[in-house]
Formats: structure tokens, sequence, C-alpha cells
């Protein structure tokens, strides 16, 4: 099991509200799994020994209380978040009761359970877990640790011939003990301290020097990189962005730019003023994560988009769940009837992707393409795919790529990264 993704326990006795827990977890990297009554939950902390347990207080048969005795007796070391349709004090008795009881409480969760609130939450969890904190991050920025991993999207021109021409941009923290954290421990964190622009434009940087060098060796590729929500607060951002694409000799055509539904939920005007800008420099941009509650139809004709991403989780779900394919399907009918390219991520086997390829999608990402990597291994997977065209390498793990936590052999950076 990949060792970054922590584990977490959700008690909770509606289905409705498990699953939706459960898929907000995975997209976090959380392991999640669930459990219902006194006996699997016994089961789950003697098998699964979570590191965060979601627990509502209101079930029908053991409820909250008897639950948090139950964790109490088996001394769960686990940070312990309460959620409750009840009122605050309630809330905070039955918190007070697990602190007596010696578990690590970690607050609680008004139900109904708003999305943001728990990705809060459950990042900052995750943060303290890997022990991080906005002002090592801040030097972190400054020490120039957190770098770009690059993951291949491979495109069908028009004689239906896929090739490898873009990559997305994802950040990557390389702390000096060798360990490799992903974003989900650390862009929540920056976003509260106001690091994102710092982070975001150090990423920007960093991904231009390497179209630069990789225009030296003669692949000509375009990029992604993801932008927050907070970026499109700043008028001055398009024109910050013009000049690094102008210092590095990059057409800002080479620069997509990721966002997701929440962008326009802070100040909707301005943030539709700031990507009309950013399109017309010739910045291409993508909508990410679409197909999930993170992002809507309303968007797509409010807001310049030229390219429209699948979230991954419809993705995965495509050859067992019908109604996903189905989706999926409609999703890409709709992107071309609006002359938008449509890309699907997460694509992890040959049947996913056979499916994809015969519904029309233009564009495919995911482990079956390419694993998240460095510049090294791109160049490589790049190389093998004009042999050998889309092969399963979704084993393969890259030097960049996530380390084992526990067992982590202290080792230097790769030394393209000096
Ligand atoms: P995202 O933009 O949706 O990025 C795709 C995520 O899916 C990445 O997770 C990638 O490693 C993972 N992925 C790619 N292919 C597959 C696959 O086949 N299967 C599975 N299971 N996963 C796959 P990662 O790198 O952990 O990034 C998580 C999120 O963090 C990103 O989601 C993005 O929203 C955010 N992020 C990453 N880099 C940046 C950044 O520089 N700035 C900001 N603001 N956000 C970033
Ligand atoms: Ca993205
Ligand atoms: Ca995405």
């Amino acid at each position: 099991m990949n060792e970054h993704m922590d584990k977490l326990l959700i008690i909770d006795d509606e289905k409705g509200v498990r699953e939706y827990l459960a898929a907000a977890c995975r997209r976090l990297n959380f392991v999640a799994t669930t459990a219902v009554g006194r006996e699997a939950v016994v089961r789950k902390l003697t098998t699964f020994d979570p590191s965060v347990i979601l627990l509502d207080l209101q079930m029908p048969g053991e409820d909250g209380i008897q639950i948090l005795k139950v964790l109490k007796d088996h001394k769960s070391q686990a940070r312990v978040v309460l959620m409750s349709g009840l009122d605050k004090r309630t809330l905070a008795t039955a918190t007070q009761l697990g602190k007596i009881f010696g578990l690590n409480m970690d607050g609680s969760l008004e139900k109904p359970i708003l999305i943001g609130e728990l990705r809060r939450k459950l990042c900052n969890a995750k943060a303290e877990h890997w022990g991080v904190d906005a002002d090592q991050l801040q030097e972190a920025i400054a020490r120039g640790e957190i770098m770009p991993s690059y993951q291949p999207k491979a495109t069908r021109a028009a004689d239906g011939k896929w090739s490898i021409d873009e990559v997305e941009v994802l950040a990557r923290w390389h702390r000096q003990d060798a360990e490799v954290i992903l974003p989900s421990a650390f862009i929540e964190i920056a976003e509260e301290a106001g690091l994102l622009p710092a982070l975001t434009r150090s990423i920007v940087r960093q991904t231009l020097i390497q179209l630069a060098e990789w225009d030296n060796q003669g692949l000509n590729l375009t990029a992604s990189v993801n932008l927050s929500p907070s970026l499109l607060t700043d008028a001055g951002f398009p024109e910050q962005l013009s000049a690094l694409t102008e210092e590095f000799g990059v057409d800002n055509s080479r620069l997509t730019l990721e966002l997701t539904e929440s962008a326009l939920t802070q100040n909707a005007g301005l943030a539709i003023e700031i990507l009309s800008r950013m399109r017309i420099k010739g910045h291409n941009l993508a909508i990410d994560d679409f197909g999930t509650g993170y992002s809507s139809l309303e968007q797509l004709y409010r807001m310049p988009f030229n390219e429209l991403k699948i979230d991954r989780f419809l993705v995965r779900d495509i050859g067992t769940r019908t109604e996903a394919s189905t989706i999926v399907e409609t999703i890409i009918l709709l992107g071309h009837k609006l002359g938008i390219t449509v890309c699907a991520e997460g694509v992890e086997t040959r049947e996913s992707l056979d499916f994809l390829v015969n519904a029309g999608c233009d564009k495919v990402q995911g482990y079956y393409v390419g694993r998240p990597s460095s510049a090294r291994m791109v160049e490589k997977r790049i190389g093998e795919f004009q042999q050998d065209g889309f092969t399963d390498n979704s084993a393969d793990l890259d030097d960049n790529e996530v380390r084992p936590h526990a067992h982590v052999a202290k080792q230097p950076l790769p030394a393209h990264y000096n």
C-alpha cells in the first residue's frame, strides 16, 4: 500500500453519508473504510488501524458515545473527529468526554457536512501527521524544495495517432530528509498562510525552465499548471504570468492553467475578468475535476475554458458502473458540441483506455499513460511511447514519486534537481 495515504475510518449509520465522506477522503489520498456497529468498529480497529476516525454521534444502534468507549478500550491513538446535526454544546460535551477517555479528540464537523470544512480538517490532520507547518513551508518554497513532477498526457492527432506532447505539473515537496510529500499535505496550509502565490510562481518558473530545456532537446511540450482559487483574486496575476513566460521565451499557448469550481465562489466577477484576460493572452484554460461536485455545467458557459478534464473518480468506475461510463460518454459529447477539448484523467487500465478511445476522447492522462515523474523519466516515457504506443506501465514508480514513508532510504535529491 502507498504509505503516503493515511488511513481513515468512517463510522456513520447512513450509507449515503458514508459513501460521500469516503469519496471526499480518497480524493485527499486517504485510504478510507467504513464501519457501523460495535463489532465492525472493533474489527476495523484491529485490522485496519486508522490514523483518523470520523464518528457520527447519533446512530440508532450503538451511539457515538458508546463507540468512544470502544475506542478507549482499544487505546486508539487515532485523531477522532465527531460529526453531528446536534447543537454545538452537545458536540463540545462529547468532545470533553473523549478527552477524559484519553482519546486524541480533533474537534467536530456539523452536519450537513460542508466539503470545504471536511477538506480543511483532513488536510490539517494530514499536515500535522507529516509534521508540516506554515513556517517550514515558507522556507521550503524559498529554498526551492517544492518542485514540479510531470505527468504525461497523450493526445490524439487528426490522423488518429496518439502521442505525448503535454504534461500536467504536480507539486512535490522534496524535504531535506529525502521524503517526498504530496500536495494534499501542504496546498491547504499554503492557501491558509497566503503562500500560494509564491509557491505557484516557483512552480511556474521551474516548469518554464524545463520547457525551454526540452525545446533544446527537440521535444516541443506544453505544460498545464494547477491554479488555486485565491490566485484569481489578484488582478495583476495575468501580467505576472506573462512576465515569466517572456523571461524564458516560452509562448503563452504552451502554458495551460487548470482550475476547479471553487475558483468562482469567492469573487466571480474578478475571477471571470482574470480568466478572460489570460485566455486573450493566449493561455489555454482547463476546467479540472469535471463531473463531480467540484465543477459544474454553469461554469462551462460562463468561463472561457477550452479544455475539460473528466474527474479521475468517474473514469475509475468506467469498467464497473454503467452510470459512470454513460456520464463519461455524455461529457465527451457535451465538450465536443461546445467546441472544447476533452481529457480523461486517472486512466489506469487498458479497458478504460479502450472505452475512452471509442467514445472519442481527445486526451488521456493517468498511470496507464505514465506516472507523475521527473523530467528524465518523462523523456524516457515519450521515447517508449513513440516505439510501442500505450503499454501497461502503471506499476512503474518514478524517482521523484512517492517513497515509502517509514522505510525511506536517506538519499540525496536526484542530480538534475541541484
Ligand atoms: P489534480 O489536479 O486533479 O491532479 C491529478 C491527481 O491525480 C494527482 O495527484 C495525480 O498524481 C493523481 N493521478 C494521476 N493519474 C492517476 C491515476 O491514474 N490514478 C490515480 N489514482 N491517481 C492519479 P496529486 O499529485 O497528489 O495532486 C493532488 C491535487 O493537488 C491535484 O489534483 C491538484 O488539485 C493539487 N495540486 C497539485 N499541484 C498543485 C499546485 O502546484 N498548485 C495547486 N494550487 N494545486 C496543486
Ligand atoms: Ca489538475
Ligand atoms: Ca483533476
